[in-house]
């Protein structure tokens, strides 16, 4: 049997990405660096709205394959759906939005409360109904910039740094940090 991930550093037990308005012709490698990063900055699940995409999946399997962790992966969600379900069991939602509050005013509050997070990240034009319905707008300074960006920041703050020294449970291979070079336990490429 598989151990579950350690998450010292976790108290909010479900951390997840919803990724908004995926267009499958123009944002397979954005939508896949959204999953990528979620999965690295420490949140365990990443839910893409509306569509589904193998090219962004199989990204995904194949990382957490190689360089483990888990992380629940869904897609053709109904967005709408999954906040209101996600909010009626107790959950928050943190909109990303660079219209929000600035994120060292809100920060604070949503560390000290240990409800599971639901994070959402735009493609396009977000609809109204995620400001309304979101407990946080963020913003990540109030310029236009990118959702990886704006979540890498958001989860690092989230977890002061912590998440960068989290231990991976199932990897095939891991990276020893050295001055120069690549160096790697477990013998096998990704
Ligand atoms: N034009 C879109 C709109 O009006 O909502 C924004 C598109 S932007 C390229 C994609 C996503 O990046 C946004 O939905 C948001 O989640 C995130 N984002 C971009 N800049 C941000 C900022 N300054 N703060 C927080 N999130 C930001």
């Amino acid at each position: 049997m598989q151990r579950r991930q350690p998450r010292p550093w976790d108290p909010y037990g479900k951390v997840y990405v919803l990724r908004l308005g995926h267009r499958p012709q123009r944002d397979k490698r954005i939508t896949t660096h959204v999953a990528l990063v979620a999965r690295a900055f420490g949140a365990n699940g990443f839910i893409l709205e509306g569509v589904c995409d193998e090219s962004v999946e199989k990204s995904l399997k194949r990382t957490l394959e190689c360089w483990g962790g888990e992380m629940e992966y869904m897609c053709g969600v109904n967005g709408k759906r999954y906040v209101e379900k996600w909010r009626r069991e107790g959950g928050e939602v943190i909109h990303l939005t660079m219209y929000g509050l600035p994120v060292d005013d809100v920060i604070d509050e949503i560390r000290t409360s240990t409800r599971p997070k639901l994070i959402v990240v735009g493609a396009g034009k977000v609809e109204r109904y995620y400001y309304d319905n979101a407990d946080y707008n963020v913003a990540i300074g109030n310029q236009p910039h990118s959702e990886v960006a704006a979540l890498a920041i958001l989860l690092d703050r989230l977890y002061r740094g912590r998440e960068l020294y989290s231990i991976f449970y199932g990897a095939k291979t891991r990276i020893v940090p050295s001055k120069r070079g690549k160096t790697v336990t477990g013998g096998v490429e990704c």
